[in-house]
């Protein structure tokens, strides 16, 4: 098994080991360096490397190239181009140019660019990122891009999360020179993203129409057992998706991605899968992959794999927990160190970390504000829509005992002089993991839990690297010009905890009166997506991004725009999906059933003249006022439809679509969910949440 796996591993992926053995020395140098360091490519190499590229991608079966590129629809893009050069005619080679590896041309109108390109100038760039290694698919080789605007705008999420690392890398070697590190390099940013998802059975899919537009349920009464018996999470795999569940490893495997670890969720049919972790903008590619391979795969065993946040009301949702932590010399710097001097570097990246947290919760949110999110985020499963930090008992004495200046209690710490005392010989955390904080420390990584399960984990990441980058930039100011440095040190992380304690937090997260607790806080409490977007431009915001050169204002006002317009649009798909069901489907099948209902009591009479129909009698008027009901809501949600769409200001429409659109979603769906268990199973036209659960 081991060797199959190794062969197997990787084996679709101009990775590391393929450049050395194909790329003359020199080049093959000249590329880990840029690699390594994240700078650009040296164009008098590009050539060799396209061409080495080409002839491996044909040796594994390739005739198109693409460049593969992360538009701010959340999907990936490509759009592919034959090896093809004609030499005279009925005459071809294949050629690649390293031209047309490092850079691509396409006509990006029809991507979002929330008004940043009007279509005149219509063009946008990709250019290879060649710290994300190129790969081959379904017969084409794969190169991974940013995509920009012909004036050089972002219009992609991997732009902003290449620029924040390297905003981060710069900041985090000003803060390691400080401690003495002459060595490092490059600080990296590793990322290990749990993906969740369900599992659903493919021809009840297609009978969902729900599903098919909305990829969640808009209609559906809760089956009599859902996830209460806690007999799913981690149970034995039903062997249809244990079959899926190794398909998928071993196309994740040949593209080098590091699936590691699988098991069922909590709710019925939900699962979930953990890679091993690796540099940021790699982990984002492979999640991505990860997504698109489920999608496909599951397909394959006559499955679908819904990536939905809420594919179900009344079961827990699906999330992605964002581990995240920071790598100089190949060392974690999250690991708390064994002497002194490690312990204070650990303390002052770790307050870094708390201050970033506490000054951008608001971008945290945002970062995470999605309409598909929104059903999950602090509906008492999920962790709350208030940011807060969980990092165990162990570094919370910790920090109290710095604030307060009193002694650590733990029997192993010494105080060093400066009055700072230093961490023990930190063992894991042996504490409970509180499962209800959305940013948790967990030994020796944060981990972001609200991130959606359908959402590109770059803007989250982006947000993190930025905002922590911002922490070392003004803590850098301080030190380096500090007369003593290590009382400086102390005093820095004694201010930042005292001024950033706010925002710890080991208290349960699903309570209801911590959201009281955490507005007496001052902490930023934002319930839906269209509260967060609307955070987005404040100003500090705005200094942040485009201080640290991640996002101009320009940029992330066309954020903002297909922020809002995205909301509008997902509310927009799943009402109009609401009216169809409920005229087509739910409304005329209760009025067949109520017609057998009349029909049967007719004919009992017609033989039994004394036969009692109060049964059929009761069931009719409870039918009939309920479909009246539907009817009448549908109308209603018509109406807020029709006026949501047609205001112009993207901001304004979807303020409409959640104030107005929604409510009326949830009056339909009531009434329609009510009738579900009145009338009889051959008449409801749907699968309901018992067949699509448990029958996988
Ligand atoms: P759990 O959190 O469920 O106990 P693990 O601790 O094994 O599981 O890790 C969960 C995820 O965190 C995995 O994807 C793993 O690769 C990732 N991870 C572990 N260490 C790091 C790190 N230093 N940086 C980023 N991600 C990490
Ligand atoms: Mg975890």
């Amino acid at each position: 098994m081991d060797k199959t796996l190794s062969t197997m591993f990787g084996a679709m992926v101009f990775g590391d080991e393929v450049m050395r053995e194909r790329l003359p020395r020199e080049v093959y140098k000249s590329l880990t360096k840029t690699i390594a360091t994240g700078r650009t490519i040296d164009p008098s190499i590009a050539d060799v490397v396209a061409n080495a590229m080409k002839d491996w991608a044909v040796e594994k079966g390739a005739t198109h190239y693409t460049h593969w590129f992360q538009p701010l629809t959340g999907v990936t893009a490509e759009k592919h181009d034959a090896f093809l050069s004609p030499i005279g005619p009925c005459k071809v080679v294949m050629e690649f140019s390293g031209k047309e590896l490092i850079h691509g041309e396409s006509d990006a109108s029809s991507f979002p660019s929330g008004g940043l390109r009007a279509t005149f100038e219509a063009r946008g760039y990709t250019a290879w990122d060649p710290a994300s290694y190129a790969f081959v698919k379904d017969g084409t080789l794969y190169i991974p891009t940013a995509f920009c605007s012909y004036t050089g705008d972002a219009l992609d999420s991997k732009t902003p999360l290449l620029r924040s690392m390297d905003a981060l890398n710069t900041q985090a070697l000003r803060i390691l020179r400080l401690f003495g590190d002459t060595e490092c390099r490059r600080v990296d940013i590793t990322v290990g993203a749990e993906q969740e998802y369900f599992i659903i059975d493919k021809s009840m899919y297609d009978r969902r129409k729900d599903l098919v537009y909305a990829g969640r349920t808009l209609f559906g009464a809760p089956a009599p057992k859902g996830q209460e018996l806690e007999d799913h999470y981690f149970g034995p795999l039903k062997t249809r998706i244990a079959a899926f569940m190794s398909d998928l490893d071993e196309a994740l495997w040949s593209l080098g991605i590091n699936a590691k670890t699988k098991h069922n969720e909590a709710a019925p049919a939900q699962h979930e899968l953990a890679p091993i972790y690796s540099k940021a903008n790699i982990a984002v590619d492979h999640n991505l992959l990860t997504m698109e391979h489920m999608k496909r795969i599951a397909e394959k065993h006559g499955l679908v794999c819904l990536l939905h946040e809420k594919p179900y009301a009344g079961v827990n949702g699906s999330g992605k927990h964002n581990n995240w932590s920071l790598t100089a010399n190949g060392k974690n710097l999250l690991d708390p160190g064994k002497t002194p001097d490690e312990n204070l570097k650990f303390l002052l990246i770790l307050a870094a970390i708390v201050k970033a947290v506490d000054d951008y919760q608001d971008l945290l949110r945002i970062s995470v504000a999605y309409a598909g999110n929104d059903h999950r985020l602090g509906s008492g499963e999920a962790p709350p829509a208030i940011i807060s930090i969980f990092v165990g008992e162990e570094l919370s004495s910790l920090i109290d005992s710095i604030v307060d200046g009193t002694a650590y209690r733990s029997a192993k710490a010494s105080m060093l002089d400066l009055g700072i005392p230093s961490v023990p010989v930190f063992r894991k955390d042996t504490t409970d993991r509180n499962r209800t904080s959305p940013f948790a420390f967990t030994g020796n990584k944060f981990e972001f839990r609200m991130v959606g399960s359908s959402q590109n984990i770059a803007m989250p990441n982006t947000v993190l690297n930025t905002a922590v980058a911002e922490s070392f930039r003004q803590f850098a100011d301080v030190l380096e010009g500090a007369e003593s440095f290590d009382a400086c040190v102390a005093k820095l992380i004694k201010d930042t905890f005292t001024a950033h304690r706010r925002i710890l937090f080991d208290g349960n997260g699903y309570a209801k009166d911590w959201e009281s607790e955490a507005r007496a806080r001052g902490l930023s409490v934002l319930p839906t997506s269209v509260d967060a977007y609307a955070r987005f431009m404040d100003e500090k915001n705005v200094r942040l991004f485009s201080e640290l050169g991640v996002m101009s204002e320009t940029e992330m006002r066309s954020r903002e725009e297909i922020y809002f317009e995205n909301y509008a649009k997902i509310i927009n798909i799943e009402a109009l999906t609401m009216i169809v069901m409920a005229s087509r489907d739910y409304i005329p099948s209760v009025e067949n059933y109520i017609a057998q209902i009349a029909d049967t009591a007719a004919k009992k009479q017609a033989v039994c003249a004394d036969a009692s129909c109060e049964m059929e009698k009761d069931l009719i008027r409870r039918l009939s006022s309920l479909n009246a009901e539907a009817y009448r809501a549908m109308q209603t949600l018509k109406e807020e439809e029709t006026s949501a769409a047609s205001i112009p200001d993207a901001k304004q429409r979807a303020a409409c679509y959640a104030d107005r659109v929604l409510p009326a979603m949830a009056a339909l769906r009531s009434a329609v969910d009510e009738m579900e268990a009145l009338t009889s199973s051959k008449h409801w036209p749907v699968p309901t949440y018992g067949d699509m659960m448990f029958r996988v």
